[in-house]
C-alpha cells in the first residue's frame, strides 16, 4: 500500500520533504540525510520541484531512487508554470511508467522576469486533472494549501472558494509551513463550512536560522509572530540554543496539532535530518 490516500485511510501519516541538491557534495549529503531518516520509518517522502522545470531530471531521478533503493515511499512534486501541457503530460507518463504513485500537484511561483508564456494549465486544479487524465488509479494526488491565505490571493473569500475546489478533486491537501496551530485550524472549519473534508497534512518547518526562516516566511505569506521572533533573536548568536528551541517551539506545535486530531505531520527538512529526528522522539512517534 504505498497510495497517500490509502495511507491516510488507514491512520495518521509522518512525512518528510526534500529538494533537489545542486552539487555533488548536496547529493551526498541527501543520501546521509535519507539513510539516518529511514529508520523512523516515515509513511512517504517528498522531493520537491523546481518552477519552470530547473530540476526535472533531478527530481525525477531522485524520486525514483528513493523508490528503487529505499523502503519509503516517495511523492513528486510538479509545477505547472511554464510548462506547455505536453510538458507536463511527458513528465507524469515517465513517473506512471517508473510505478510512481504519489504526486503533488502545484501551479508554483511564476519567473522571476514574470514570462511565463509556456504555461497552458493556469491554476493547480487543473494540473490534479491532468494527472488523473494521465495515470488512472495510479496515481494519488495531492495539492498544496496555505492557512495564512495564498500570498496571491485578493481576498480571504477566494482563497478558500479556489482551495475547496481544489482539495475536492485531490485526494489529500499539504500545507505551507505556518506556526500558530489556530491558522490551520481556522482552515479545516472553513473548508469544512464549504463541504470540503479532504485530509489536509500540515506542515511544519523546525526553525534552525532565525533570519532564513523569516525570509521564508516572508515569501510564503507565512507570519513569523512577533513574540517567537523574540523569543528566538534573543539566542540568535548562538545556534545551538536556536536549534534547541527550534525543536521545542515544533514539538509543542505538532503536539498542539496531534491533540486536534490532524491526518499527519509533514516536515520540512531542509535536506537534514537532526531537528526532525528530536522532534519525532519528543513526539514518541515511530522509528
Ligand atoms: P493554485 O492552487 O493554482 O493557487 C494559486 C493562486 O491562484 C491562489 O491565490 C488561488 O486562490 C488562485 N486560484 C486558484 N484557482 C483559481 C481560479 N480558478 N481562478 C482564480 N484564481 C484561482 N513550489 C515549487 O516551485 N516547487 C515545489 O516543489 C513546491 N512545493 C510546495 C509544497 C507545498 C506543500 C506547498 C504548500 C507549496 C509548494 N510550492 C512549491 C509553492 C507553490 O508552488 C506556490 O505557493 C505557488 O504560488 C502556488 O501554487 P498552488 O499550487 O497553491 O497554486
Amino acid at each position: 500500500m504505498t497510495k497517500i490516500s490509502d495511507l491516510l485511510a488507514a491512520g495518521r501519516t509522518s512525512s518528510f520533504e526534500f529538494f533537489p541538491p545542486r552539487t555533488d557534495e548536496g547529493e551526498r549529503n541527501l543520501r546521509d540525510t535519507l539513510n539516518e531518516l529511514e529508520p523512523l520509518d516515515p509513511s512517504f517522502v517528498s522531493v520537491t520541484y523546481g518552477a519552470g522545470g530547473s530540476t526535472r531530471e533531478r527530481t525525477h531521478r531522485i524520486v525514483v531512487d528513493i523508490l528503487e533503493r529505499t523502503s519509503m515511499t516517495p511523492m513528486a512534486h510538479l509545477t505547472s508554470v511554464a510548462h506547455t501541457r505536453d510538458d507536463l503530460v511527458g513528465i507524469l507518463t515517465r513517473y506512471r511508467d517508473a510505478g510512481v504513485e504519489n504526486i503533488l500537484a502545484l501551479r508554483g511561483d511564476p519567473p522571476a522576469d514574470g514570462g511565463d508564456a509556456t504555461t497552458e494549465l493556469r491554476h493547480a486544479i487543473e494540473l490534479v486533472e491532468l494527472a488523473r487524465e494521465v495515470g488512472g488509479d495510479a496515481f494519488s494526488v495531492g495539492v498544496a494549501a496555505h492557512p495564512e491565505l495564498h500570498p496571491r490571493s485578493p481576498d480571504r473569500a477566494s482563497d478558500r472558494k479556489h482551495l475547496a475546489a481544489k482539495l475536492c478533486a485531490a485526494d489529500f491537501g499539504i500545507t505551507q509551513f505556518f506556526f500558530r496551530a489556530e491558522d490551520y485550524l481556522r482552515m479545516i472549519d472553513e473548508l469544512a463550512e464549504l463541504g470540503c473534508d479532504t485530509p489536509v497534512i500540515p506542515g511544519v518547518m523546525p526553525v534552525t536560522d532565525v533570519r532564513q526562516i523569516q525570509r521564508f516566511a516572508e515569501l510564503s505569506g507565512a507570519a513569523f509572530p512577533s513574540d517567537l521572533a523574540e523569543r528566538f533573536l534573543a539566542v540568535e548568536d548562538d545556534p545551538g540554543a536556536v536549534r534547541q528551541l527550534g525543536v521545542e517551539t515544533a514539538t509543542e506545535l505538532c503536539q498542539r496539532l496531534l491533540d486536534a486530531g490532524v491526518p499527519g505531520l509533514h516536515f520540512y527538512t531542509l535536506n537534514r535530518s537532526t531537528a526532525t529526528r528530536e522532534i519525532h522522539a519528543n513526539l514518541g512517534l515511530s522509528g
